[in-house]
């Protein structure tokens, strides 16, 4: 049984207070709300990343994430943060190939394999963001790119790196807008991704992956994208931000 996952995308917002609050009324919320099989992850700004690991301490089904890392193990790259920085505060995963950096930070594919190669050397597990524009969608090409940004960011690593990656699959034109992937046409392309996965890696690897939705996802919508046969949680940005929405967007599965 592949692993249920809701992941929560604070984006650059809240300050250290407020992401402290918001963190502990999550952890709460979890201990009598969430399953013991299924996984929360959030993944606040960077420097909140060990204060929200230690208030994690053992608690199993609540992890940390980055939203970013360098591809480099350690040098002259001012501003930068390495995968085994994040990993040695105490974070379980790292979202790799969001929209936003790939937009406003030019992240190409071929970068976000060696930051993926990278995380996974450190130790972390990848959630490795994919997703088509609104041009792609409407000129019919999105089954191409997403085939291009998993042969070109993702499939050249060996079985074993792979199985330790996480992907959501994220439209561009459903992030931050309120309209969300219809179930059916987020179901098509998560059938289609856990295909393009079997044929890489074969058929066990495809069943064990986890593929989050992402895109507008709210305690509304969430139960009917997450029942479908391929999606198996959400990344969440906006409702990630308020406890009670986040946590019943979680929900769903029990
Ligand atoms: P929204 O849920 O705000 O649309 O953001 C989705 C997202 O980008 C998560 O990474």
């Amino acid at each position: 049984m592949r692993k249920k996952i809701v992941a929560g995308n604070w984006k650059m917002n809240l300050d250290y207070s407020a992401g402290l609050s918001l963190f502990s009324e999550v952890l709460n919320m979890a201990k009598d709300e969430i399953r013991g099989d299924q996984k929360l992850v959030v993944c606040p700004p960077s420097p909140y990343l060990y204060s929200l690991s230690q208030m994690a301490g053992q608690t199993t089904n609540v992890s940390i994430g980055a939203q970013n890392s360098h591809q480099a193990e350690a040098g002259a790259y001012t501003g930068e943060i390495s995968a085994s920085m994040v990993k040695s505060v105490g974070a379980e995963y790292v979202i790799l190939g969001h929209s936003e950096r790939r937009q406003y930070f030019g992240e190409t594919n071929e970068l976000l394999a060696e930051k993926t190669r990278a995380a996974i050397k450190a130790g972390l597990k990848p959630i490795f963001c994919i997703g088509e524009t609104l041009e792609e969608r409407n000129g019919n090409t999105h089954f191409d790119v997403i085939k291009r940004q998993l042969s070109e960011g993702v499939f050249e690593l060996g079985v074993g790196d792979f199985s330790t990656i996480v992907l959501a699959y994220e439209p561009v034109w459903a992030i931050g807008t309120g309209v969300t992937a219809s179930p059916e046409q987020a179901q098509e392309i998560h059938a289609f991704i856990r295909k393009e996965i079997e044929a890489r890696y074969g058929d066990a690897v495809a069943e064990d992956t986890t593929i989050l939705y992402g895109g507008s996802c709210n305690p509304k919508n969430a139960a009917e994208l997450f029942s479908q046969a391929d999606i198996d949680g959400g990344l969440i940005g906006g409702a990630s931000l308020k406890s009670r929405d986040f946590l019943d967007i979680a929900k769903v599965f029990n």
